[in-house]
């Protein structure tokens, strides 16, 4: 539940190479953006850098008007689904959506509920007991998607996460992406894909990156139709 602001954002790697030149971008509580884009113009670097996980060279980001830019990745408030998966093998599905909040110490009775809530949520509820190799790649992403949820995230982030799943499942997990969006309609979601249909189903705004720089924003209409 939370505002994102980027101003005068920047990121040059040490091979001084500038992959993002002066990004200024205003999302609100409980926007679903989605960043678009070809491949190498910085979708995920941008991503990396609202996580934590990826310094900011100049510029501020702003977490409900705070900055943010030297808060560790764990205090952010922010969930992060990625492409791969990621999920402990050896652990189960409840397990794997147990963990984080074993280690921050919730208690027992929280985390059962938090993890049966997202579990119903993704229709993951019969898949609790399994590992993840017996689930479908569907599954899988269904499993970091509640993994995310249960830390009750200011904003999730999703980094191409539908790219690693066959056409339908594709269309499936979308589908329950879309779901997860009106089920947390005050969650901020940002969200990076090159796949015009996801911008264009799940975004209340596009911004399409080219060349370091935010090239357009606007809905999907206004990109996509009459652009
Ligand atoms: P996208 O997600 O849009 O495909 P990336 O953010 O992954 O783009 O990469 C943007 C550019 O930054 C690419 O040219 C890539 O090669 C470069 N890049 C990414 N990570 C690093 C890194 N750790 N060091 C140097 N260059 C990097
Ligand atoms: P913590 O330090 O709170 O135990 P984790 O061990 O869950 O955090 O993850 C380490 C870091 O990687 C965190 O700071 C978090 O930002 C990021 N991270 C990894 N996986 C996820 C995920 N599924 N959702 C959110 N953040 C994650």
């Amino acid at each position: 539940m939370a505002d994102v602001k980027l101003t005068n954002v920047k990121k040059i790697y040490s091979n001084n190479v500038e992959v993002l030149r002066d990004i200024n971008l205003d999302i609100k509580q409980g926007e679903f953006i989605v960043f678009v884009g070809p491949s190498g113009c910085g979708k995920s670097t941008l991503l990396r850098m609202i996580s934590g996980l990826e310094e900011i060279s100049a510029g501020t980001l702003e977490i409900d008007g705070v900055v943010v830019n030297d808060v560790p990745p764990a205090l952010r408030g922010i969930a992060m689904v990625f492409q791969s998966y990621a999920l402990y093998p050896h652990m189960t599905v409840y397990d794997n959506m147990a963990f984080s909040l074993q280690i921050a110490k919730t208690s027992k009775a929280d985390i059962d509920q938090q993890v049966r809530k997202a579990a119903d949520m993704l229709q993951l509820t019969p898949y609790l007991d399994r590992l993840p190799k017996a689930l479908s790649g569907g599954q899988r992403q269904r499993v970091a998607i509640g993994r995310a949820i249960v830390r009750r995230p200011k904003v999730f982030l999703f980094d191409e996460p539908l790219s690693n799943l066959d056409a339908a499942l594709r269309v499936a997990t979308r589908m329950e992406i879309a779901n997860l969006k009106d089920s947390m309609p005050d969650s901020t979601m940002i969200y990076v894909t090159h796949d015009q249909v996801e911008a264009m189903t799940l975004a209340d705004r596009i911004v399409l990156l080219s060349g370091g720089d935010i090239e357009q924003v606007g809905s999907p209409l206004e990109l996509y139709e009459h652009p």
